[in-house]
């Protein structure tokens, strides 16, 4: 399993809740599952007894486990307190004490209280959550492989409060794991075709130079799990960012155009505009609008007047089909603003051109019935009176069930 990186959660250590040494303890674990158990004394006594005194609480199970049962130490790697705390129990390199036939392969974590009578809460879900996938990734173990007590013995633990919470925690678990990947589609202007990546968030765009912008900062704002630009403007980018010979702030880049957020045939829904800089003052904004211009790489660097407070830089193709805005598109384009018609379309409900930015048969019979639709010229090209009805029918609508992957 190839999971992503996860933080050791924070935890009261053994000398925090004034363990006692561990005496005798032996053989190994090898951690292939993880049980959850609540601690479930009869009546809840001792989480009422204790309240929120977690780690006294984990000193009495320590106690009840090496004086009572004359274990070598208390019998659970973990434990989860009534306020939500993670206390560090026994080691995890030996033979549990939690569950017969499993003390060899699997770890243990002890939620204090019965959950047949209380409430197992949010807070604790979460630190249970951060807890099982750090234990994942560290030790390998699959989410499948985390069980209540009551899946390999005949018992009531870990309570109906927790048990049936497990398989959504699991999932977040799986969630928290899995590193999100987003399908990045650039236009290589050299060989006029898409390349398609999945890549994950902290991974640089491609054709970008020493990492200088990321899928996350060029997916700025957007939720979407697709994004698309070209290769030209990744270059464009890339000049830029060496000549200012510093790092360059963008928060805001890519949006689907049922996102909103900039105008109507805007570039940022065609995946080549970025706003960035504004953790500048005016004076170094200034700059780098002049810099942006004078290099020479953009098509437009918006001025001050109308963008004070961000640097707004776009590699539009030309010539727009009105006087600004996207270029004319018909059945062969294939480029970025033919993603943003697709989106449009499919988002109105005029599907079948799927959303490839390639400009196809499926793709013109959606135009032909959108444009029937709207009394528009029907032609099946996408030029000025088109775009004008698509964009402003569509921008800022929010994605519907007919949206390709949103
Ligand atoms: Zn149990
Ligand atoms: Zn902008």
């Amino acid at each position: 399993m190839s999971y992503s990186w996860q933080p050791k959660p924070a935890m009261i250590s053994r000398s925090g809740w004034n363990a006692a040494s561990p005496s005798g303890c032996s053989g190994s674990n090898s951690k292939q599952y993880i049980i959850v158990h609540h601690s479930g004394d009869q009546n809840d006594a001792l989480a009422i007894h204790f309240g929120t005194n977690e780690k006294g609480f984990m000193k009495r199970i320590q106690e009840i486990h090496m004086n009572s049962n004359r274990w070598c130490d208390i019998g659970y790697n973990f434990g989860i307190g009534v306020v939500g705390s993670i206390l560090e129990g026994r080691n995890l390199n030996v033979l549990g004490a939690h569950a017969v036939g499993y003390n060899s392969n699997a770890i243990g974590i002890c939620v204090h209280g019965n959950y047949d009578i209380r409430s197992f809460t949010l807070a604790q879900e979460n630190s249970l959550v951060d807890l099982l996938a750090w234990l994942c990734y560290t030790y390998n173990i699959s989410t499948a492989n985390i069980l209540g007590h009551r899946d390999v013995s005949s018992t009531a633990c870990p309570g109906a409060g927790i048990y049936s919470k497990l398989s959504s925690i699991r999932s977040k678990v799986l969630q928290k794991l899995s590193p999100q990947s987003i399908s990045v589609h650039v236009f290589n202007d050299d060989t006029g075709n898409f390349e398609v990546s999945n890549l994950a968030l902290n991974s640089p765009m491609p054709y970008v130079l020493n990492s200088t912008l990321t899928v996350r900062e060029f997916k700025g704002n957007s939720n979407s799990s697709v994004i698309w630009t070209h290769k030209r403007f990744i270059q464009a980018w890339n000049t830029l960012r060496s000549g200012w010979g510093r790092g360059i702030h963008v928060p805001i880049a890519f949006n689907r155009i049922w996102e909103g957020g900039h105008g109507y045939q805007d570039q940022h829904y065609a995946g080549v505009a970025i706003d960035c800089g504004q953790n500048l003052s005016n004076t170094e904004r200034e700059q780098l609008r002049s810099l942006a211009s004078s290099l020479g790489v953009f098509e437009y660097v918006e001025p001050a007047s109308t963008a004070p407070t961000w640097v707004h830089i776009d590699k539009r193709l030309r010539p727009s089909a009105c006087s600004a805005g996207y270029i004319l598109v018909r059945n062969g384009s294939k480029n970025t603003c033919v993603f943003v018609l697709q989106d449009a379309l499919n988002t109105l409900g005029y599907t079948g051109g799927g959303l490839d930015g390639a400009f196809g048969n499926g793709t013109e019979t959606a135009v032909r019935n959108f444009q029937r639709a709207y009394n528009l010229t029907v032609d099946g090209i996408v030029g000025c009176q088109t775009w004008t009805m698509l964009t402003q029918l569509v921008r800022g609508m929010g994605k519907t069930p007919t949206t390709v992957n949103p």
